[in-house]
C-alpha cells in the first residue's frame, strides 16, 4: 500500500524518539513493500521559534492531508509561563481538534522480561495487560472561561452528553475485542460533569450486554492502579484523569518512554507516545524511543489495518528487550551483564529494526 504520514518532532526528547520510530516505519516499509511517504512539519517551541505560532498554518495542512500524523512531544520548561503566550503546548491542543480526535488509546503491558524494572512486586504486576480510553476533545483542557485575574485563576470543566457517549462507545467496542470489561473512571461525589459522565456512560453500558460496566472514583483507581492493575481491561476516563493515571500506569511497565498512545475518531489519526518533551534529559540520547515505536504500532492498526506488520514491530520490540538491551530509565538485566552499558536512544532504534528482519515464530 501507499500512504502518506505527517511528521511532527516537535521538542526535546520528541525529535530523538521520533528518528527512530521513523527508522522502524521506513523497515517496515521495506518488509512489507508498502511506500510510506513521510512530510515533516514544525510544532511546539520549535515551531513558534522559527514561525511565531505553535502550529503554523503549513503544519495544519501537512496534517489535515495526511491518511495520519506520527508526533515526538511539545514543551520546553521556559515556555510554561502562562503570561507570555504563545505556548508550545496550545499546539497540540489546537491539532488534537483540527484532526477531531476525541478518543485517546493508551494501552499499558507489562512485559515479563522488564518485570523487574517497576518498583511494584512481580506478583502484582505481571500480565498486566489494560487500555485507558481517555477523552481527549472536552473537560477542563478546553472549557471556557479559563484565566488568572486580580489575584485568582480559574479553569471551566464542560461535557455534554454527546461527548461522553461517543468516547463510551469507542471503549465498550474495544473492550468487546478484548476481556469484555470497563471500569469508568469519574468524580461523580463532587463534580457535577462527573455525574452527567456516570449517568450517559450506564445508558450507554446498556448497548453492550455482553461487556461488564462498573463506575468507580478516580482516587479510587488511582489507588488501584498499583494495588490490583490486573483487575483492569479498558479504563474510560476524561481528559485530566485520563492524562494523570496513564502516567502513574507506566509504573508497572517500568518507564514513561515505554508508552504509546493513539488518537481516533476524527478526520486523520494521531500518534504519539505517552512522555512529554523531557528537558531534564534532552539532546543526551538517552531518551527510550519504545513509546514511539510503539506507537507507530498503532498507526499501523488504526488508520491503515495492517495488522500484521503491527504486530511484527510489538514482537520485534520484545524480542529486543528479551535480549537484555535496555535504555538508561530502564533497569538493567541482571542475567544480561555482559552487555555492560545502557544502550542510546539511536542504538535501540537500530536494534528494534534489526529484530524487525528476524523471521516471527509461526
Ligand atoms: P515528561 O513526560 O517530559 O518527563 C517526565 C519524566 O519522565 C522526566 O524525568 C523524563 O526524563 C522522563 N521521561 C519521559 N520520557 C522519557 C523517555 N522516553 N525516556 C526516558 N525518560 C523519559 O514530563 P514533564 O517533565 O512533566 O514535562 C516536560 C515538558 O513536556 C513540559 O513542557 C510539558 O508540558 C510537556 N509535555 C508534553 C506532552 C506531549 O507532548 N504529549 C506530554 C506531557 C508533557
Amino acid at each position: 500500500m501507499k500512504a502518506r504520514i505527517a511528521v511532527l518532532p516537535g521538542d526535546g526528547i520528541g525529535v530523538e524518539v521520533l528518528r527512530e520510530a521513523r527508522k522502524v516505519l521506513e523497515e517496515i516499509g521495506r518488509e512489507f513493500h508498502h511506500e510510506f511517504e513521510t512530510v515533516e512539519g514544525d510544532i511546539g517551541a520549535a515551531a513558534i521559534t522559527r514561525h511565531g505560532e505553535a502550529l503554523p498554518e503549513r503544519t495544519r495542512e501537512i496534517c489535515i492531508s495526511a491518511q495520519a500524523v506520527l508526533l515526538g512531544a511539545v514543551g520546553l520548561p521556559t515556555s510554561d509561563n502562562p503570561d507570555s503566550p504563545p505556548r508550545p503546548e496550545t499546539g497540540l491542543l489546537e491539532l488534537r481538534s483540527l484532526l477531531g480526535n476525541y478518543a485517546n488509546l493508551r494501552p499499558v503491558t507489562v512485559k515479563e522480561s522488564l518485570i523487574d524494572s517497576s518498583p511494584l512486586r512481580p506478583e502484582r504486576i505481571r500480565g498486566v495487560d489494560l487500555l485507558i480510553v481517555r477523552e481527549l476533545l472536552g473537560g477542563i483542557y478546553f472549557g471556557l472561561p479559563r484565566g488568572i485575574k486580580n489575584g485568582a485563576a480559574y479553569n471551566t470543566e464542560v461535557y455534554s452528553e454527546e461527548q461522553v457517549r461517543r468516547v463510551a462507545r469507542i471503549a465498550f467496542t474495544l473492550a468487546g475485542k478484548r476481556r469484555k470489561k470497563v471500569v469508568s473512571v469519574d468524580k461523580a461525589n463532587v463534580l457535577e460533569t462527573s455525574i452527567l459522565w456516570r449517568r450517559v456512560c450506564e445508558i450507554v453500558s446498556l448497548e453492550f450486554p455482553d461487556v461488564g460496566f462498573e463506575s468507580i472514583y478516580v482516587d479510587n483507581c488511582a489507588m488501584q492502579l498499583v494495588s490490583d492493575p490486573r483487575k483492569f481491561d479498558v479504563i474510560l476516563t476524561n481528559n485530566l484523569f485520563g492524562d494523570i493515571l496513564s502516567d502513574e500506569a507506566a509504573v508497572l511497565e517500568g518507564s514513561l518512554g515505554m508508552l504509546p498512545s493513539a488518537s481516533i475518531g476524527g478526520v486523520v489519526g494521531l500518534y504519539e507516545p505517552v512522555h512529554g518533551s523531557a528537558p531534564d534529559i534532552a539532546g543526551r540520547q538517552i531518551a527510550n524511543p519504545i513509546g514511539a515505536i510503539l506507537s507507530v504500532a498503532m498507526m499501523l492498526e488504526h488508520s491503515f489495518y495492517l495488522t500484521t506488520e503491527a504486530v511484527s514491530i510489538q514482537r520485534a520490540v520484545v524480542r529486543t528487550l528479551e535480549q537484555g538491551y535496555r535504555t538508561a530509565d530502564l533497569k538493567p538485566d541482571p542475567s544480561k551483564k555482559e552487555l555492560g552499558r545502557p544502550v542510546s536512544t539511536s542504538e535501540m532504534g537500530a536494534l528494534v529494526c534489526e529484530s524487525l528482519k528476524m523471521p516471527d515464530p509461526v
